[in-house]
């Protein structure tokens, strides 16, 4: 805070405490000015943090406190009789700087500058100064007061916060995202440069207008609205809204918006920090991929049906015929075939998943039943390992029991895959409060806790396993995605080289009370 308060000629400073003085104590005039004297320097002189000295008309030095010893180097004794422009700097003495202050304090009754003053050893010091004309009873000019205090760490941090401005501005002005800032209002505060130049608008257009009434209007989206306010009641964030729509001047595009608040100490209140994502290149890239991947595997499901049920009958026909080694290899074929079919259904699934099209049957059944009946499948066709059932349950869920059964044949399958050297899996069911929970535990080569979240995504691979992967990185995410769509969850538990549980619950089910009840 200024230390200074609004200006008071000192001439009627020193005339109301004559005048108290006199009231109080009854003495003469010049005893009064006496004590007045003394009192003032005492004051002056407890001001260590202020410089504080008196100068003649003219600007020669008459007082000059200890604070203004300790701050400009100089001793009473010395500096008493030379020119106030001694503690300017040469800059300052060449642009009138000293007479500058003389003629403003004059004018207004009282010289304010910030400059660098000059100590006695020649360094130079960030300072601010206030400087008073002195009068008499006569109200003639008898010099001035001059106060200067030390700024220069008031300075540096000026300048450090300066420097931290550019820097931050610097980066939002190089982002690639388009950012505004807005305030409770939902107001623009202020826009980068790649904001204006994505949605070719100007700083007219945008800053200080509400941001439901930018462009057209396409902002103007409720549930945007409920966000940002909800960001500033209580979430502080959000992340990828997504908005599709027609812009003026760039035409179709979709957005993803995220937003943070930014809370301000000095300030209660909150500005919003709003940035744009332009995905409609990457949405039309992905869309075209979905497209072939759907095109591909369905185009490709009917000859293989067509070549499965030709090895089959082939397969039928050798081993009619006593042919060993030709049914030998028409059975590998076949069971070649199975893989290829399976991937072919996966990769339709994944097609199905994006377009939101993938079929789920909704029926009551026993999950223990399901289990066993596909523990016993996968067991008749895996000569490896020894596949070991637990639980004594029978919990009944409603769902899709194919694609639940899909689900745990992925589950199997993978444990088995990725657990060459070991001879078990075990299965266990259980159920937990309002949920049937299925484990697939296996004795393998583990996952490393980085992968433990990404394993669902789609076409995700791990890579350090040692294995030579043979998969498209995408069961995973489609049994998720099937557990999800039964309201259920799935996860991971594993360490490399420690072998995997994977585990998924579904909600049991339960009777709905009939409408009589
Ligand atoms: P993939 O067809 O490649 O097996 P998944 O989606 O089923 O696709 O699995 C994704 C990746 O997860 C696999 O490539 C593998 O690295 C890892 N993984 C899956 N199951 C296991 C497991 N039981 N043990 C170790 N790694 C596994």
């Amino acid at each position: 805070m200024e230390p200074y308060q609004e200006p008071r000629t000192p001439q009627t400073d020193t005339g109301q405490f004559s005048a108290r003085l006199s009231e109080s104590e009854g003495q003469g005039l010049h005893h009064q000015f006496r004590v007045g004297d003394e009192f003032f320097r005492l004051v002056l002189e407890s001001l260590e943090e202020y410089a504080v000295f008196t100068t003649d008309t003219d600007g020669t030095i008459s007082s000059w406190n200890s604070g203004a010893q300790r701050l400009l180097g100089y001793a009473e004794q010395e500096i008493i009789g030379k020119p106030f422009a001694l503690i300017f700097t040469a800059e300052d003495i060449e642009n009138h700087a000293p007479q500058g202050e003389f003629a403003q304090a004059l004018q207004t009754g009282r010289g304010k500058d910030e400059r660098y003053h000059v100590k006695k050893d020649g360094t130079l010091f960030w300072a601010s100064g206030l400087l008073f004309p002195l009068f008499d009873s006569e109200k003639n000019l008898r010099g001035f007061t001059k106060i200067v205090r030390d700024r220069t760490e008031q300075k540096r941090a000026q300048q450090l916060i300066a420097e931290a401005r550019a820097y931050a501005e610097s980066i939002v002005e190089t982002i690639r995202e388009p950012l505004l800032v807005l305030d409770t209002d939902l107001r623009v505060v202020s826009a980068n440069r790649a904001f204006y130049t994505t949605f070719h608008t100007t700083p007219q257009e945008t800053e200080q207008r509400v941001i439901h009434t930018l462009g057209k209007g396409q902002w103007n989206i409720p549930a945007l609205r409920h966000l940002l306010e909800a960001i500033l009641s209580s979430v502080t964030v959000f992340e990828d809204f997504r908005v599709e729509d027609e812009f003026p001047a760039i035409g179709k595009k979709v957005m993803f918006l995220n937003a943070r608040t930014l809370s301000r100490q000095t300030h209660d209140k909150e500005l919003i920090l709003l940035a744009f994502e332009d995905v409609t290149e990457r949405d039309r890239l992905h869309h075209l991929k979905d497209e072939f991947i759907h095109l591909a595997s369905h185009e490709l499901k009917t000859p293989v049906t067509s070549l499965k049920g030709f090895t089959q009958l082939l397969l039928r026909r050798s081993q009619k015929q006593g042919d060993e080694q030709t049914a030998h290899i028409l059975s590998s074929m076949e069971s070649k075939l199975n893989m290829l079919t399976t991937l072919i259904n996966d990769l339709l699934d994944v097609a199905r998943l994006q377009t939101g099209k993938l079929s789920q049957k909704e029926e009551v059944f026993n999950l223990a039943d399901l289990v066993q009946e596909i523990v016993q499948d996968i067991q008749a066709i895996t000569p490896t390992h020894h596949l070991v059932f637990e639980g004594d349950e029978n919990p009944s869920v409603s769902g899709d029991r194919d694609r639940l059964g899909q689900v745990l044949i992925n589950l199997l399958t993978n444990a088995i895959k990725y657990s060459p050297q070991a001879e078990k899996v075990v299965v266990h069911l259980v159920t937990e409060e309002r949920f049937a929970m299925v484990r697939v535990e296996d004795f393998g080569i583990g996952l490393a806790s980085v992968h433990h979240e990404k394993i669902f995504e789609q076409y995700y691979q791990v890579t350090d396993q040692g294995m030579n992967n043979s998969g498209l990185g995408i069961g995973l995410y489609i049994s998720n995605e099937i557990i999800k769509q039964h309201q259920g969850r799935m996860w991971v538990e594993s360490t490399q080289g420690g072998g995997t549980i994977f585990t998924f619950s579904v909600p049991l089910h339960t009777e709905r009370p009939s409408p009589q009840q």
